[in-house]
């Protein structure tokens, strides 16, 4: 291809689209999220007492799903559809989901999660792929390409809760859920044009295209992909819905639905297989292998307590925190704000310390990410104190919190993921590149645990003021206590993964 390639800003033209594409897709998931559970909790499960437990049970599952399905669409893309056919497949299902939550009828909405669940496996993975496939290895623009990719993921999650939540509130949720089926399609369409435009130029396309045409059970495999793909989501919807199994000891699974079953037993899996890889290794392989593997669990319990966001943060700021300007499903859009104010300065300092040699190395980074969660939900839990007569706490003290949890985001996430590129042998890169997005999806399994320990029974307590406000202001001291505990750990542990991280830093 002689072609040169055609660039913008200094960058592959093809970021832009992709940075387009991701900003309209997160600005559906986000949107969407922002309403989800107080879409639940007021809607599909109000008739029940116990209307919190089947929300945090729901929110759980939904979220590890969504995360724990990148794997298998990032493994059909490599194998099967490549990058642009996976993003496009992804990009229909998820506005599909959307749209269902817009017409909605309750039958049909763990369908919605469903599609939105498979959508998100093949979008999500293989456009963050994508993103770094526009650059040659060693590129130095990769980086700041990926800065500004995460930008784009945090515009849309700034302005979707905003826009979703408002129009959810004057008009209906159903109007909220439309827009995020509009950003979506919004979202495919830039995708589309940048195909057509061949700004992507010989990128993303599939790995073969013999392999695509080869039958499977009689029908093109390029075609029966997406049938099995739209095959799955009633599936996914039968798990989702077993919501019912939590509370009552009489089902086969306890107080577990299948969701946290199918869990626990692919974690023991995993853990087994990973015992595999680090026996196998030598010995300095070992050793880097295994810091991975802890900051991948260090990671897992971050989101474990960031990603209560979209349910506990949110029940509580509709229930006990006093909002003027914003309703609580815009109180989602604070994470991300401060994502956008602080990105650019937080990466300019790791430059200006690592000038200095004075650049913490990654442990320490995820001692401190930890115990600025733990931090954060101090402050919120101080919140108590300053309750009104009517249980009702000042916006100050959430502000405060999630802009200490998203320095401790920025102090993980984006160092976390080049440095288990760093770590891991070539050969399974791509499997832990896997394993770190499950950590997503196992955190949610902690988020529904803490949920469910979190919610009301609506005919035991009053849903606004001190006896929700009591329950929440406990669960903030207990999280905060795990979060510092947590950090200690790390610290302690941080001079031997230091040791063990040899020559990456
Ligand atoms: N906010 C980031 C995104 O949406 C990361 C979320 C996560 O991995 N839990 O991409």
């Amino acid at each position: 291809n002689s072609r040169p390639e055609p660039e913008l800003l200094g960058h592959p033209k093809g970021l832009f689209y992709l940075f387009f594409a991701e900003l309209w897709e997160r600005f559906s998931f986000y949107g969407m999220r922002a309403l989800l559970t107080l879409y639940m909790v007021n809607e599909i499960f109000e008739a029940l007492a116990t209307r919190d437990l089947a929300a945090a049970a729901v929110y759980s599952s939904y979220g590890s799903l969504v995360y724990a399905s990148t794997v298998v669409g990032g493994r059909i893309s490599d194998q099967l559809l490549g990058f642009r056919k996976s993003i496009m497949l992804g990009g229909v299902l998820m506005a599909l989901g959307h749209f269902v939550l817009a017409v909605e009828n309750n039958m049909a909405f763990f369908l919605a999660l469903a599609l939105i669940v498979v959508g998100n496996g093949f979008f999500k993975p293989n456009i963050s792929t994508f993103v770094g496939s526009l650059y040659k290895d060693g590129d130095a623009r990769k980086d700041s390409g990926f800065t500004i990719f995460y930008m784009g993921i945090n515009i849309g999650g700034f302005v979707a809760p905003l826009l979703c939540g408002w129009l959810g509130r004057e008009y209906g949720w159903h109007y909220g859920f439309g827009l995020a089926g509009i950003g979506m399609l919004t979202g495919l369409l830039f995708f589309w044009s940048g195909i057509k435009k061949g700004v992507f130029m010989d990128k993303g396309l599939a790995p073969s295209e013999e392999a695509l045409n080869k039958p499977m059970l009689g029908v093109k495999k390029k075609t029966m992909v997406p049938i099995l793909a739209f095959l799955a989501a009633p599936i996914i919807a039968v798990m989702l819905s077993s919501y019912q199994a939590i509370g009552g000891g009489d089902t086969l699974f306890g107080d577990q639905n299948f969701v946290n079953v199918f869990f626990k037993t692919i974690g023991v899996v995993i853990l087994l297989y990973l015992g595999y890889i680090l026996y196998q290794a030598n010995p300095s392989e070992r050793k880097k292998l295994a810091v991975a593997l802890f900051i991948t669990l260090f990671m897992t319990v971050f989101w474990g307590f960031h990603e209560l966001s979209g349910s506990v943060i949110t029940l509580f700021a509709d229930r006990n925190v006093n909002l003027s300007i914003i309703d609580a499903a815009q109180t989602n859009a604070l994470n991300s704000m401060f994502i956008i104010i602080l990105s650019i300065p937080i990466s300019l300092l790791w430059t200006f310390l690592a000038k200095k040699k004075k650049n913490p190395r990654t442990p320490y980074k995820f001692g401190l990410g930890l115990a600025l969660a733990g931090i954060s939900f101090y402050v919120l839990s101080l919140s108590g104190a300053s309750a009104d007569e009517n249980g009702m706490v000042p916006f100050a003290y959430l502000l405060v919190m999630y802009f200490l949890i998203s320095v401790g985001e920025l102090f993980m996430s984006p160092v976390g993921l080049s440095k288990i590129t760093d770590l891991s042998p070539k050969r399974i890169v791509a499997f832990m590149m896997g394993v770190w997005f499950l950590s997503s999806a196992f955190a949610f399994q902690v988020v529904g645990f803490i949920g469910k320990q979190l919610a009301i029974e609506s005919d035991s307590a009053e849903i606004r003021g001190f006896a929700s406000l009591d329950t929440y202001i406990g669960g903030f001291e207990m999280i905060a206590q795990y979060a510092l505990g947590g950090a200690v750990i790390v610290f302690l542990l941080s001079p031997l993964l230091n040791r063990w991280m040899q020559n990456v830093h």
